[in-house]
Protein backbone atom coordinates (compact mmCIF):
# COMPACT_ATOMS: atom_id res chain seq x y z
CA UNK A 1 0.00 0.00 0.00
CA UNK A 2 2.01 3.24 -0.97
CA UNK A 3 2.46 5.55 1.53
CA UNK A 4 0.32 8.87 1.37
CA UNK A 5 2.48 11.77 3.03
CA UNK A 6 0.13 14.47 2.40
CA UNK A 7 -3.40 14.99 2.67
CA UNK A 8 -5.58 17.69 1.53
CA UNK A 9 -6.59 20.31 3.98
CA UNK A 10 -10.35 21.38 4.16
CA UNK A 11 -9.22 25.16 4.82
CA UNK A 12 -9.28 27.06 2.70
CA UNK A 13 -6.03 28.09 1.25
CA UNK A 14 -4.35 31.32 2.61
CA UNK A 15 -3.31 34.03 -0.28
CA UNK A 16 -0.20 33.58 -1.76
CA UNK A 17 2.14 36.01 0.25
CA UNK A 18 5.05 36.33 -2.52
CA UNK A 19 8.21 37.58 -1.28
CA UNK A 20 9.47 36.99 -5.02
CA UNK A 21 7.47 39.54 -7.46
CA UNK A 22 5.98 37.45 -10.02
CA UNK A 23 5.69 40.64 -12.42
CA UNK A 24 9.33 42.12 -11.14
CA UNK A 25 12.51 40.26 -11.93
CA UNK A 26 14.74 41.37 -8.67
CA UNK A 27 17.95 42.91 -9.73
CA UNK A 28 19.99 40.69 -7.87
CA UNK A 29 18.31 37.18 -9.53
CA UNK A 30 19.14 35.60 -13.06
CA UNK A 31 16.15 35.43 -15.15
CA UNK A 32 16.48 31.59 -14.31
CA UNK A 33 16.26 31.41 -10.51
CA UNK A 34 13.77 34.21 -10.16
CA UNK A 35 11.68 31.73 -12.20
CA UNK A 36 13.16 28.89 -10.19
CA UNK A 37 12.23 31.42 -7.15
CA UNK A 38 8.69 31.91 -8.39
CA UNK A 39 7.97 28.40 -8.68
CA UNK A 40 9.43 27.17 -4.77
CA UNK A 41 6.98 30.11 -4.00
CA UNK A 42 4.20 29.02 -5.11
CA UNK A 43 4.64 25.17 -4.68
CA UNK A 44 5.40 25.18 -1.37
CA UNK A 45 1.91 27.12 -0.12
CA UNK A 46 0.08 24.41 -2.30
CA UNK A 47 -2.58 21.65 -0.70
CA UNK A 48 -1.76 19.07 -3.24
CA UNK A 49 -1.67 15.30 -2.75
CA UNK A 50 1.62 13.49 -2.83
CA UNK A 51 2.24 9.46 -3.04
CA UNK A 52 4.97 7.86 -2.50
CA UNK A 53 5.15 4.83 -4.93
CA UNK A 54 8.35 3.42 -4.50
CA UNK A 55 10.67 2.13 -1.77
CA UNK A 56 12.76 4.75 -0.48
CA UNK A 57 11.26 8.07 2.05
CA UNK A 58 13.10 10.32 -0.62
CA UNK A 59 14.47 9.34 -3.50
CA UNK A 60 11.90 7.83 -4.82
CA UNK A 61 8.96 8.29 -7.33
CA UNK A 62 6.11 9.93 -6.86
CA UNK A 63 2.05 10.93 -7.80
CA UNK A 64 0.91 13.97 -7.11
CA UNK A 65 -2.48 15.66 -7.42
CA UNK A 66 -3.89 18.75 -7.43
CA UNK A 67 -7.05 18.32 -5.90
CA UNK A 68 -8.63 21.70 -7.47
CA UNK A 69 -7.95 20.21 -11.01
CA UNK A 70 -8.18 16.61 -10.64
CA UNK A 71 -4.91 16.52 -12.37
CA UNK A 72 -1.96 13.59 -11.20
CA UNK A 73 1.86 14.04 -12.16
CA UNK A 74 4.26 11.40 -12.32
CA UNK A 75 7.50 12.78 -10.34
CA UNK A 76 11.38 11.31 -9.59
CA UNK A 77 12.95 12.56 -6.86
CA UNK A 78 16.95 12.46 -6.80
CA UNK A 79 18.39 15.80 -5.41
CA UNK A 80 18.24 19.20 -4.21
CA UNK A 81 20.09 20.76 -7.67
CA UNK A 82 17.96 21.73 -10.26
CA UNK A 83 17.73 19.04 -12.98
CA UNK A 84 18.15 16.12 -11.02
CA UNK A 85 14.33 15.10 -10.62
CA UNK A 86 11.65 15.17 -13.18
CA UNK A 87 8.15 16.04 -13.29
CA UNK A 88 5.64 14.86 -16.25
CA UNK A 89 4.09 18.07 -15.72
CA UNK A 90 3.74 20.34 -19.30
CA UNK A 91 6.07 23.28 -17.68
CA UNK A 92 8.52 21.48 -16.97
CA UNK A 93 8.96 19.88 -19.91
CA UNK A 94 9.04 23.21 -21.67
CA UNK A 95 10.49 25.64 -18.92
CA UNK A 96 14.08 24.45 -19.04
CA UNK A 97 14.55 25.02 -15.32
CA UNK A 98 15.18 21.49 -14.20
CA UNK A 99 11.91 22.07 -12.11
CA UNK A 100 8.88 23.29 -11.62
CA UNK A 101 6.18 24.18 -8.43
CA UNK A 102 5.14 20.55 -8.46
CA UNK A 103 8.84 19.20 -7.68
CA UNK A 104 9.52 22.02 -5.16
CA UNK A 105 6.72 21.49 -3.33
CA UNK A 106 7.56 17.70 -2.85
CA UNK A 107 10.89 18.73 -1.80
CA UNK A 108 9.64 21.24 0.76
CA UNK A 109 7.59 18.31 2.02
CA UNK A 110 10.69 15.55 2.14
CA UNK A 111 12.98 18.20 3.60
CA UNK A 112 10.86 18.48 6.70
CA UNK A 113 11.46 14.74 7.50
CA UNK A 114 13.92 13.34 10.10
CA UNK A 115 17.41 12.53 8.46
CA UNK A 116 16.38 14.61 5.42
CA UNK A 117 19.11 17.00 5.49
CA UNK A 118 21.84 14.56 5.25
CA UNK A 119 20.40 12.32 3.15
CA UNK A 120 19.98 15.81 0.27
CA UNK A 121 23.78 16.23 1.51
CA UNK A 122 25.16 12.57 1.06
CA UNK A 123 23.06 11.50 -2.17
CA UNK A 124 21.01 8.81 -3.33
CA UNK A 125 22.30 5.46 -3.89
CA UNK A 126 20.22 3.20 -5.79
CA UNK A 127 19.88 0.02 -5.58
CA UNK A 128 19.94 -0.07 -9.58
CA UNK A 129 21.68 1.88 -12.56
CA UNK A 130 19.77 4.86 -13.80
CA UNK A 131 20.02 6.45 -16.96
CA UNK A 132 18.41 9.61 -17.29
CA UNK A 133 17.46 12.92 -19.12
CA UNK A 134 18.88 15.94 -17.29
CA UNK A 135 16.90 18.96 -17.70
CA UNK A 136 18.01 22.24 -17.94
CA UNK A 137 19.15 24.71 -20.41
CA UNK A 138 21.30 21.84 -21.85
CA UNK A 139 19.45 18.70 -22.20
CA UNK A 140 21.56 15.42 -21.54
CA UNK A 141 21.68 11.67 -21.01
CA UNK A 142 22.94 11.00 -17.32
CA UNK A 143 23.98 7.75 -15.84
CA UNK A 144 24.34 6.99 -12.39
CA UNK A 145 25.97 3.70 -11.12
CA UNK A 146 24.27 1.19 -8.72
CA UNK A 147 25.85 1.73 -5.45
CA UNK A 148 27.30 -2.15 -5.61
CA UNK A 149 27.35 -1.83 -9.52
CA UNK A 150 30.33 -4.37 -10.16
CA UNK A 151 33.93 -2.71 -11.35
CA UNK A 152 33.25 -3.92 -14.88
CA UNK A 153 30.43 -1.62 -15.49
CA UNK A 154 32.35 1.10 -13.49
CA UNK A 155 35.20 1.02 -15.94
CA UNK A 156 32.56 1.24 -18.98
CA UNK A 157 30.88 4.11 -17.11
CA UNK A 158 33.96 5.88 -17.11
CA UNK A 159 34.54 5.48 -20.99
CA UNK A 160 31.36 6.70 -21.71
CA UNK A 161 30.65 9.32 -18.97
CA UNK A 162 32.52 12.10 -17.13
CA UNK A 163 32.77 13.04 -14.00
CA UNK A 164 29.53 14.29 -13.42
CA UNK A 165 27.87 11.11 -15.10
CA UNK A 166 26.83 13.14 -18.50
CA UNK A 167 27.29 11.33 -21.54
CA UNK A 168 30.39 12.32 -23.68
CA UNK A 169 29.66 13.74 -26.81
CA UNK A 170 31.90 11.36 -28.84
CA UNK A 171 29.64 8.60 -27.21
CA UNK A 172 25.79 9.44 -28.01
CA UNK A 173 26.11 7.18 -31.08
CA UNK A 174 27.49 4.59 -29.23
CA UNK A 175 25.30 4.96 -26.03
CA UNK A 176 22.78 1.81 -26.85
CA UNK A 177 26.15 -0.28 -27.06
CA UNK A 178 27.03 0.85 -23.70
CA UNK A 179 23.56 0.07 -22.53
CA UNK A 180 23.75 -3.75 -24.30
CA UNK A 181 27.14 -4.17 -22.63
CA UNK A 182 26.93 -3.43 -18.81
CA UNK A 183 27.20 -6.73 -16.85
CA UNK A 184 23.97 -8.81 -16.74
CA UNK A 185 23.83 -9.02 -13.28
CA UNK A 186 22.80 -5.31 -12.62
CA UNK A 187 19.68 -4.03 -13.20
CA UNK A 188 19.47 -0.89 -15.39
CA UNK A 189 16.80 1.55 -15.13
CA UNK A 190 16.98 2.55 -18.73
CA UNK A 191 14.68 4.07 -19.98
CA UNK A 192 13.07 4.05 -23.61
CA UNK A 193 11.81 7.32 -23.09
CA UNK A 194 15.98 8.12 -23.41
CA UNK A 195 16.37 6.62 -26.38
CA UNK A 196 13.07 8.27 -27.93
CA UNK A 197 14.81 11.53 -27.18
CA UNK A 198 17.91 10.40 -28.90
CA UNK A 199 16.70 9.78 -31.39
CA UNK A 200 13.88 13.01 -31.66
CA UNK A 201 14.81 15.67 -30.45
CA UNK A 202 10.78 16.60 -29.71
CA UNK A 203 10.26 13.84 -27.00
CA UNK A 204 10.99 15.26 -23.82
CA UNK A 205 9.73 13.34 -20.96
CA UNK A 206 11.68 10.68 -18.92
CA UNK A 207 11.07 7.34 -18.24
CA UNK A 208 10.89 6.85 -14.18
CA UNK A 209 9.21 3.50 -14.82
CA UNK A 210 10.18 -0.07 -14.23
CA UNK A 211 13.78 -1.71 -14.80
CA UNK A 212 14.33 -3.31 -17.82
ZN1 LIG B 1 5.51 19.67 -12.43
Amino acid sequence: MPLIISSVSKKKLKPLKLKVSRTHKPDDLSLEDWQRALRKQFGEQQKFILRNNGEHPIFSEFSLTNPATGKTYKLAIRGRTAGDNFCSCPDFSINNLGTCKHIEYTLAKLEKKPGAKRAFKEGFALPYSEAFLHYGLKREIRFKPAAEAPAELRILTRKFFDAHGSLKPGRILDFPVFLTRQGASVITKCAAMTMSWLLSPNIRTRNTGQAS
